[in-house]
Order: structure tokens, then C-alpha cells, then sequence
């Protein structure tokens, strides 16, 4: 590995970098190398090369080496504020130089008394590529004596064999069919900084670290590429194999799932054809009526040089932070869509190679704006050239993230409120989360895209809120006024340009026949719910943030079944103590306005690590140290959060449930714990505890924990996984991952049995509750409880209203009977129709 000697560009004293009067370059923000105090007023090049940059104010120069090293040589600190003042060129960006041509000739006197330091840090400014072997400090140097020798840096040539020897790789074929886009690469760039060393993935013949999420969407690797992930040693070898299970984590294909949007290359719709009938592709599904509101967004003007780059960097880490500190704060309430998609954007701010691209071209004397937008622009452009319609999509995240810092730089205030008409169709070129959020819900009818794609995150967003929603539609979109009356039809994919009033009529009929039928089941959805024959069954919601709370009321929700508490503990250094918990917890119950809210004790482990919990390596996480067991392994935990648990006011409205029960001795140790707790807060009112039954164990001695518990709450997503020994994650199992097999079926009505003989609500806050066709199964088998996803409360709702119990017993009977799930869900779909009563 071929060294390169670095001539001293000043006569002076050689220092360390750490002595530096400014944070930027003592904590080695712009890269590493040395100091000089200067005593002659020559600044010479260090080695032969390029001029590659010269700051505006003449203070700065960067070379860069015939190697590809860059050096930033800074006369001065905070010399900027002279604006050339002293300083004399000898050079222009692009002259080659020798090692000791002369770049620059300075007024060191004036220097001396104007600005707050003569030092000149000679810094090496792609420390990602290059390190520094040895440099003289502590020293007279003359200019051009021997000062610092740097090499490419695999290291040296021994701790490069050495790291070669030892250097494990694996194989690893990415079965996710959308590849490796913005989230999953955000996941393992998350877990790749966290490593102490540098893993290294190689796909489609290039190679990227991980720890940047850009550099590995770069990759390009799509569902089926098979890569390679490497690293060094046994740490090494544990840390692809961490790899390997985040990747197989990912969703798969899952042909059960509802069916996707259309999805088409962008672009590739619709061949010019009338231009009142612009066909699109559908992103979210449904019909509106509107006026055309065509959403402009002015590119932000940004100044190319910047102000010193001590200034511009700081500028650009204030910024940084501003945008993470109000994305952390939005991802707290945010429902769990817009979570991941906050998440993501987080995960770009703090972009290894994005910031460092940012700041090395601050170094080149560039404003910290104009940086930020030169490095996002080359990592959207190098991704856009992967030709991967999904991987484009992910552009959009990152050019809103652009605009989202720039308008920090700038100190302008980011928008949170559009002002839209009423009843608008926003016609746009693409549009991006953050816009999308801040339109006014209440005045958007639809949305009309020239571009975007049916998996961008804006569609994500549409079709979570229900907002219809049709994307690369091509440019024939843009040429619609302002004004103009719409129908947005994205069942069909087409947007009807100035439909005469005949059409509007009938669109308007459709809608209003929508309207009512959803209505009628919403309004309804605030009754309690009742079998036709008058048996009463409690519709709770699944929770897990205090937004999701009130959106459940809304939806008619009659309690939380299900508060998963893990949102608490998770992406934060240390726990939550017993005070926040409890806010926390005090929050939602208040937000469900005295209805119950049944608390889920920390489920955590396996395959949700939290970092101030170091849990043991484990083979197969799935089988180890989860739920329940995890709490009881660190009783510390459980004993804060219970204590947060029993002081929600009023006393009674929560109830404790326990994960991943197996046994009763563990119901029994957590029943002392909350009566010691209670004792210690002088609390007389009990907690009701129950039990989650969501092991084959818990279910087959239910009638034993039943005598333990105040009521069960079946996990079908776990049941079903360990009943089966499917992993829940596991991609080509997950059409076969059913929890209407007879297997799972019959666990449920054992459970059932069980409670029912000792009197013992049974409740389902597993998937199968939210499954409308499941339901009438459920309730025939003696279910009273469902917590379930709050956007289907209304429709289950009155589809409860139209059971009666003796038909749903004798289909449970019948299902219970089946060889299949699939001979289950065949059952079902022939039998739906005739099993509701007429209202
Ligand atoms: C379940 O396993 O069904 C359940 C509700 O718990 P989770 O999905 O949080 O594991
Ligand atoms: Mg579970």
C-alpha cells in the first residue's frame, strides 16, 4: 500500500490538531492532520497535484493528491472575516502544482493583529479513505520539510494481511421483493454504526459500507440478488450473521396479503392520449371531486461560497440537529406509517456519507447549504441511474430531507400548514412527506401526480389516511389550471378533466352512496357492539402511541386491548423512568376518556433488542429471552413499569397484561411484585392481571393459568408462529403463516373452554381479530373481547350487529372440523353471505 509524504506547506511550529482554538478542527470534524503556527508568509503545496478549491476570501486552499487525497490547508482561524484582505493567489482551482510551488502569499502582520489566530491547520479531509501513518509536531518546521505521512486506509500492509486472514464473508440472497430500499437499508445502517469496525457489502459488482443507508441503496440490490456481506474475525462473523437475520426479517411477498397497488415503471403509463382523460397508476384507491390546485414549490436559492468553514460547518450541524430534534419529536405521536417514514428520513440526516460528502466540500470553501444540496443531489442522482422505479421512489425521502435542512440553514420557518381551497385536487410534479402532511386534511379531496410512484412514501401516507391518490401520471397533469373542476377516479386510475355536469352528477351520486354506507358504519361504530341476537362483544383497540389513541376513539374503539408499551423503550440511550412512563401511560388513558386500557408489560428481546439492555447473543432469539422471561431476568424494569401502571388515574381503568406467558409460576411472581408495589404506594384498589396466551404452552394449561389471571387475550401472531414453527417474519412461509389453521383454531377454543369455565373473559388482540372474515369463527367460539387495528372498528362493528351466536357456534364447529386453513377460509367465503342476518 504505497505511502505519500506530505511536505510542510508553512515554516513554523508543528503542533497537534487538538490544540486548535476552534471545535471544528480540534475535534476533527473536517479530518485529521496537524498545526502550524506560521513564521514565514508562504503557504507551498505538500505535495504534487491539483488545486481543487479555493475559498472565496482567498484564506483556504484545498489540493488534492495524484492518490486522490485531499488536503485543506486553512491560513489562519476565522481569517474568513478579512475577505482576502492580506492574502495574495499564486493559483486557481484546477492549476496542477508541484510539491513546494507556491499557492499563496499572506500579509502575517496583518494577519497577526486582524484575525483571532495564525495557526493553519493542514488537515486531511477524506479521512474515510486515507489515514495518517506519522506526522511531525512538537516542532520547528521549514517549509518543506517532511510533515505528515498518510496511505490509503486498508492500513498497513501487516494489519491489512492480518485483516485479510481473518476476513469472513457470506453469501446472503435478499428474498424481500422490494430489495434493499429506504427502510431496510436504514435497519442495517442503524445497526452497521453501532459496530465498532467496518462491515463491508458487495452487490451487482460494487461495494458499499452499510453504516451509510444512501451507499447502500446504491447498491441497487433488488428481491432475489444475492450479496455479500464481509467483515473481519469472530466479531466479525456475529455481525453478519446479525445482518443476515435483519434482511430475512424484512416482509417477503406475501401473495395472502390484500393486492397491491398496480405498480408500473414511472413514467411508462399512459401514451398521450386525450387530454381530458389522463390515466395514472393507483396509489390509494377511491373517488373524488374537486378543483385543480397545481402546488408549486420554489427551489430554494442557495449561495455557493460559504463564510469560513469553521461558520459553514457549525451552520450545518445546527441544522442537522434542528431537523432531527423536530422529525424525533414527530415520530413520537406519529401513527405507525408515518413512523417508519420519519424513521427513514432520521436515518438520512445523520447519513454517513451524505454528511461526509457535505463537509468535505465545506472544506473546499463551499457554503454549508450549497453542500448539503450538492452531496443529496449526487446520492439522488447516482440512485435515479440504478433504473429501479423503487429505489427512485426513495429519491423523493431524500429531496425533501434536502429542503428540510436548507430550510433550517436559511432560518426559515418549516411549513406545517399549505394553505389548500376547499375540496382540492392537488396537482403537483411529485410531492413529498412533508408537504403531504402539511396540507389540510380536512379541504383535500384527492391527489394527481406527474410523477411518484405507487410505493413512495406520499402514496404510503395517501392510502394510510384514505385520501385517493394516482401517480405518474406524466406531465399532461401540469398542464391543467388552476381552478379547474376534477373527477379523481383511482379505482380506475384516471383523472377526468372539466367532466360535463352529467358526470359530475353521477360521480357525485357514487360518492355520496360511499359516504353514507361508511358513515352509517362509523356513526354506528360509537354504539356498543351487540350480536343481532343482543350478546354483547367488546371492540378494543390495538395501541401504540397516544396519537393512535384518539384516531381509535374516533373510529368508535371501546377501550385499548392491547397498549403495546414497547414504543416507550425503544430508539433511546436508557429507560424510561417510572415519571415519564407514567405521563406516558396518563396520556392515553386520558385520551380514551375513562374507557379501559389494558397495559402490556415490556415485550421486549429477541428480535427487538433495546441498546441499555444488553441481552445475551442468541441462537434463535424467537425461543429466548422474550416477553415475560426478559422481565422477569431484569425485574428492575418490570418493577418501575408496574409502578407507573398502578398510579394511572382513575384507579381501576388499567389493566396489566403479561407477554409470552408459559407457565403460572411466572403469573404468580408478578402477582407478589404488584402486591408488594401496592403496599409501597399505599394503593388499596387491585390491578386486574392478565395472561397473553400466545405460546401452545400457555394455551394447553390455560385452565391452570386461569386460576392465576382475571382474564386472557389470545396472540394469534405469536400462536400461530410457534404452533406452526414458522418464523413470523420468515418470507417464503408467510402465505402458509395462517391463523385460521384447524391447529391454532382448536388451541383458541381450548383457551376458550378454559375461560369460560372459570369464568374468565377471553379476549383476541392478535391479527386474526382484525381479520372480518375470522370473526364470526371467533365469536362462535366463545371470544367476547376483540382488540384489533382501529381503522376497521366501524366495519366490524356492524358486522358484528349482523351475527347471531347460534350461527357463528355451529361455523366454529365446522372450521374446528377442516384439514386446512385454506379449506377454513374456503368455509368462510361460502358461508358469509348466509350467516348475516337482514337489518
Ligand atoms: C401476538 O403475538 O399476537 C401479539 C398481539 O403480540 P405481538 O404481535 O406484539 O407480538
Ligand atoms: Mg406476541
Amino acid at each position: 500500500m504505497s505511502r505519500l509524504t506530505l511536505s510542510s506547506p508553512l515554516s513554523g511550529w508543528s503542533a497537534p490538531l487538538d490544540e486548535a482554538p476552534d471545535a471544528v478542527f480540534a475535534q476533527r470534524m473536517l479530518g485529521d492532520g496537524v498545526l502550524i503556527d506560521p513564521t514565514g508568509n508562504e503557504l507551498l503545496a505538500p505535495c504534487d497535484g491539483e488545486v481543487v478549491s479555493i475559498a472565496a476570501s482567498h484564506h483556504a486552499i484545498a489540493v488534492r493528491a495524484a492518490n486522490g487525497a485531499e488536503i485543506l490547508l486553512h491560513v489562519g482561524i476565522d481569517t474568513v472575516a478579512l475577505a482576502g484582505k492580506g492574502f495574495e493567489l499564486h493559483v486557481a482551482a484546477g492549476t496542477k502544482v508541484r510539491k513546494g510551488d507556491r499557492l499563496l502569499t499572506f500579509d502575517l502582520a496583518l494577519l497577526a493583529r486582524e484575525a483571532t489566530s495564525l495557526v493553519t491547520p493542514v488537515i486531511v479531509t477524506n479521512g474515510d479513505r486515507f489515514e495518517i501513518v506519522s506526522a511531525q509536531t512538537g516542532c520547528e518546521v521549514a517549509a518543506g520539510d517532511a510533515l505528515l505521512e498518510i496511505q490509503p486506509l486498508a492500513g498497513t500492509a501487516a494489519k491489512q494481511a492480518k485483516a485479510e486472514a481473518e476476513r469472513v464473508s457470506e453469501k446472503i440472497r435478499v428474498e424481500h421483493e422490494h430489495g434493499i430500499h429506504a427502510r431496510p437499508a436504514a435497519l442495517i445502517a442503524n445497526f452497521a454504526k453501532a459496530l465498532p469496525f467496518d462491515l463491508e457489502v458487495i452487490a451487482n459488482g460494487r461495494s458499499a459500507n452499510p453504516r451509510s443507508a444512501v451507499a447502500l441503496m446504491s447498491l441497487g440490490i433488488r428481491g432475489g440478488d444475492e450479496i455479500v456481506v464481509a467483515a473481519s474475525g469472530a466479531e466479525g462473523a456475529a455481525a453478519i450473521a446479525e445482518v443476515r437475520r435483519l434482511i430475512h426479517s424484512l416482509e417477503g411477498p406475501n401473495p395472502a396479503k390484500a393486492k397491491p397497488a398496480e405498480i408500473r415503471p414511472i413514467g411508462a403509463v399512459s401514451a398521450p392520449t386525450d387530454p381530458s382523460r389522463i390515466k395514472g397508476v393507483i396509489a390509494s384507491r377511491g373517488l373524488a371531486i374537486g378543483a385543480a390546485f397545481y402546488l408549486r414549490e420554489a427551489e430554494i436559492a442557495v449561495v455557493e461560497a460559504g463564510a469560513g468553514v469553521a461558520h459553514e460547518s457549525a451552520e450545518l450541524e445546527r441544522a442537522r440537529g434542528e431537523v432531527r430534534q423536530r422529525l424525533q419529536a414527530l415520530a413520537k405521536e406519529a401513527a405507525a406509517t408515518a413512523k417508519e417514514i420519519i424513521t427513514a428520513h432520521l436515518e438520512f440526516v445523520d447519513d454517513w456519507e451524505l454528511v461526509a460528502a457535505a463537509r468535505r466540500s465545506i472544506a473546499h470553501g463551499k457554503s454549508a447549504a450549497f453542500s448539503w444540496r450538492r452531496a443529496v443531489r449526487d446520492s439522488a442522482d447516482a440512485l435515479k441511474a440504478l433504473g429501479d422505479p423503487r429505489i427512485a421512489e426513495r429519491v423523493d425521502d431524500l429531496l425533501d430531507l434536502e429542503r428540510q435542512v436548507l430550510v433550517a440553514l436559511l432560518g426559515q420557518t418549516p411549513t406545517t400548514q399549505i394553505e389548500i381551497p376547499d375540496r382540492a385536487v392537488i396537482l403537483a410534479e411529485d410531492l413529498k412527506p412533508s408537504q403531504f402532511v402539511s396540507l389540510d386534511a380536512r379541504k383535500l379531496a384527492g391527489i394527481c401526480l406527474a410523477a411518484g410512484g405507487p410505493t413512495s412514501h406520499v402514496s404510503i401516507l395517501a392510502a394510510a389516511v384514505g385520501v385517493p391518490t394516482l401517480v405518474a401520471a406524466g406531465p399532461a397533469v401540469l398542464g391543467i389550471e388552476d381552478g379547474t373542476a376534477l373527477i379523481l377516479d383511482t379505482e380506475q386510475g384516471v383523472l377526468r378533466v372539466a367532466p360535463d355536469q352529467g358526470e359530475l352528477a353521477s360521480a357525485e351520486r357514487t360518492i355520496a352512496a360511499r359516504r353514507q354506507r361508511q358513515s352509517a358504519e362509523r356513526s354506528a361504530a360509537q354504539n356498543l357492539c351487540r350480536t343481532a341476537d343482543g350478546k354483547r362483544i367488546e371492540v378494543f383497540a390495538n395501541l401504540g402511541s397516544l396519537g393512535e389513541a384518539t384516531h381509535a376513539v374516533a373510529q368508535g374503539a371501546e377501550g385499548c386491548g392491547l397498549l403495546r408499551t414497547e414504543f416507550l423503550f425503544l430508539e433511546r440511550e436508557q429507560a424510561p423512568d417510572e415519571r415519564e412512563q407514567l405521563r406516558r401511560y396518563q396520556e392515553i388513558a386520558d385520551a380514551l376518556t375513562g374507557r379501559p386500557l389494558i397495559i402490556r408489560t415490556l415485550d421486549i428481546g429477541g428480535d427487538k433488542p433495546i441498546p441499555y439492555l444488553p441481552l445475551p447473543a442468541e441462537e434463535n432469539p424467537a425461543l429466548g429471552l422474550r416477553g415475560i422471561r426478559t422481565s422477569l431476568w431484569q425485574p428492575d424494569l418490570l418493577r418501575v413499569q408496574l409502578r407507573a401502571v398502578l398510579q394511572v388515574q382513575p384507579a381501576g381503568q388499567c389493566r396489566v397484561l403479561l407477554p409470552m406467558i408459559t407457565d403460572v409460576a411466572e403469573v404468580r411472581i408478578v402477582r407478589k411484585l404488584i402486591d408488594e408495589i401496592r403496599r409501597e404506594l399505599g394503593i388499596t384498589t387491585t390491578l386486574q392481571v392478565g395472561a397473553m396466551i400466545e405460546t401452545p404452552a400457555s394455551a394447553a394449561i390455560a385452565d391452570q393459568i386461569a386460576r392465576e389471571v382475571d382474564f386472557f387475550s389470545i396472540g394469534t401472531n405469536d400462536l400461530t408462529q410457534y404452533t406452526l414453527a414458522m418464523d413470523r417474519g420468515h418470507a417464503d412461509l408467510a402465505a402458509r403463516i395462517d391463523a385460521l389453521h384447524p391447529a391454532v383454531l382448536r388451541l383458541i377454543a381450548m383457551t376458550a373452554e378454559a375461560g369460560a369455565r372459570h369464568n374468565r373473559l377471553v379476549a383476541m388482540c392478535g391479527g386474526l381479530a382484525s381479520d372480518p372474515a375470522a370473526v364470526p369463527v371467533l365469536l362462535g367460539l366463545g371470544l367476547t373481547e376483540l382488540s384489533v387495528v382501529p381503522s376497521i372498528i366501524p366495519q366490524l362493528k356492524h358486522l358484528i350487529s349482523r351475527l347471531t351466536l347460534d350461527a357463528c357456534r355451529s361455523l366454529a364447529q365446522r372450521a374446528l372440523a377442516q384439514e386446512s386453513s385454506e379449506a377454513v377460509r374456503s368455509l368462510l367465503a361460502e358461508t358469509s353471505n348466509e350467516l348475516k342476518v337482514a337489518l
